[in-house]
């Protein structure tokens, strides 16, 4: 039996980068990945996403917004299946970079799918494999719809899948990927409909962003249907017919379902071990990433907790921190999270919503903000296009606790921002800094 200080399940955000950080300080590293390097986010999630909605974005640029500016542009060709074999060169040059990255860390990596023999070992292909120190990162999958005819819905693996443009789109779910590619869809030039079960989409977020994204959405022709809870899909012989539970019909050429994740912790053997799994079958961790079993550990997608790359990543390095530089107190605070929704235009969003914050702390100790505008780059334009933010600021001294925008090039505003929040700044902060003029940014340190 080969041994180990550390074995790493799954080669996505959080496992790479938890097996690297500990390879770096010497840990002699075993990375399993069932699939392809880079797992979620770089085969079938943030990276084909982005580039899906970077080429809807230059569409939309040309087509709509390029004669505003006295450049008539006729778009002659979108092929679709050329974007999309590209964006797979793209993906495999990054299973390439992946590999060196590990290559250069010393750890060994092993195609397969593991299972957990005990708390200290694990199988692959046949071969069993042990270390004091195990960790979880196996992330999770697209849930699947249950309702009859659901097998007929693509999800967001399915999408990627594609070659070819859907004339007419369904689009079913309220969350992230739901409200990215309805943009995209939209984008390319599918009719899209985007049907969720509640009266507005992206619930979580700050109001003010599902109701321009909604406006906007509308603007552009998409066609979006509150309180629509699907119940049947029918196949026909050349579409689809979805059934919601009002008696409303829609019929597509495609069915995208997007209505969030389930963990991948079935099949894992965990049962050999003193692993605690949650009600919904994430595993349970404290804050340090240590699982119910003292030998194993878990980040990621995997926890249940913010399902986004950086917060895999994150957890992961301050893990292998904690475990092999002796940074005993090292783990991540998973407070203020900054984040972006992909729409078109991107939403940004760090923080509490307005009602989050009416709720914790009530009315008289908050103080919002707003600025709704059309930014510059539609100046030209008869379409006008707007952009709002928000500040949420608490008690005397207005510290700012939550931070929204939803418009163009705000998705490349926020990190920055998000800096200066989590390090406590205040509506003071923000106004001392000067603005950076002509930005939409600068709404931000002007706003009254
Ligand atoms: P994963 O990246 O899912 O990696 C888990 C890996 O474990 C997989 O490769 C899997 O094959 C492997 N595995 C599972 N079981 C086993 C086993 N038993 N043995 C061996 N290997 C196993 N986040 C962002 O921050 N920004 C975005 O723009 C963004 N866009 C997204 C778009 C989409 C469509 C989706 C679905 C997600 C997106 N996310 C985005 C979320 C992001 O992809 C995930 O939060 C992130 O990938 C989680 O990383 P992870 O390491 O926890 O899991
Ligand atoms: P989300 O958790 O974002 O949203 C799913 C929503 O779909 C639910 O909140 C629910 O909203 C609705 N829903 C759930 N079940 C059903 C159902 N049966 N029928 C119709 N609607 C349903 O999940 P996603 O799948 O969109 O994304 C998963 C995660 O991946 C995200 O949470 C995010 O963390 C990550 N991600 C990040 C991205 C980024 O950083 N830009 C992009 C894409 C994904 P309601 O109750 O209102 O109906």
């Amino acid at each position: 039996m080969k041994t180990y200080d550390y074995i790493v399940v799954g080669g996505g955000s959080g496992g790479i980068a938890s097996a690297n950080r500990a390879g770096m300080y010497g840990a002699k590293v075993l990375l399993i990945e069932s699939n392809e390097l880079g797992g979620t986010c770089v085969n079938v999630g943030c990276v084909p996403k982005k580039v899906m909605w970077q080429a809807s974005t230059i569409l939309e640029t040309i087509e709509r917004d390029a004669s505003s500016y006295g450049i008539q542009a006729d778009v002659t060709k979108v092929d679709f299946s050329e974007l999309v074999e590209k964006r797979q060169k793209y993906i495999d040059f990054l299973h390439g970079a992946y590999q060196r990255g590990l290559d250069s860390n010393q750890v060994d990596a092993v195609k397969g799918y593991a299972t957990f023999i005990d708390s200290q070992t694990v199988e692959v292909n046949g071969e069993q494999y042990q270390a004091p120190k195990i960790l979880i990162a196996t992330g999770g999958r697209a849930s699947q719809m249950t309702i009859p005819g659901g097998e007929y819905a693509i999800d967001s693996n399915g999408f990627f899948e594609l070659t070819e443009l859907p004339a007419r789109t369904i689009v079913l779910g309220a969350g992230y990927i739901a409200a990215e590619l309805s943009g995209v869809l939209q984008g390319f030039g599918s009719e899209v409909m985007w049907a969720y079960r509640k009266e507005r989409p992206l619930r979580t977020f700050d109001k003010m962003l599902s109701d321009n994204l909604i406006e906007i959405y509308q603007a552009a022709g998409m066609k979006t249907f509150a309180n629509h809870t699907a119940i049947e899909i029918i196949k026909n012989d050349e579409d689809y017919t979805v059934i919601f539970e009002n008696g409303n019909t829609l019929t597509g050429d495609c069915v995208l379902f997007a209505g969030g994740r389930v963990p991948n912790t079935e099949n894992l053997g965990l049962e050999n071990t003193n692993v605690t799994l949650t009600k919904k079958g994430f595993v349970q961790v404290d804050k340090y990433q240590n699982t119910t079993d003292e030998h194993i550990f878990a980040v990621g997608d995997v926890i249940g907790k913010i399902d986004l790359t950086p917060v895999a990543i994150a957890a992961g390095r301050r893990l292998s921190e904690r475990l092999f530089n002796d940074k005993k107190d090292e783990h991540l605070d998973y407070n203020l999270v900054p984040t972006v929704i992909f729409t078109h235009p991107p939403i940004a969003t760090i923080g509490l919503t307005e009602e989050q914050a009416l709720e914790k702390y009530g009315e008289k100790e908050i103080k919002v903000y707003r600025s709704r505008f059309t930014p510059m780059y539609f100046a030209l334009s008869d379409y006008r296009q707007k952009c709002e933010m928000k500040l949420i600021c608490v008690g005397k001294e207005e510290k700012i606790v939550g931070l929204h925008a939803i418009g163009v090039g705000v998705d490349e505003m926020l990190q920055g921002f998000a800096v200066a929040i989590k390090m406590g700044a205040t509506k003071a902060d923000f106004d001392n800094t000067v603005a950076i003029h002509p930005t939409g940014a600068e709404e931000f340190v002007t706003m009254r």
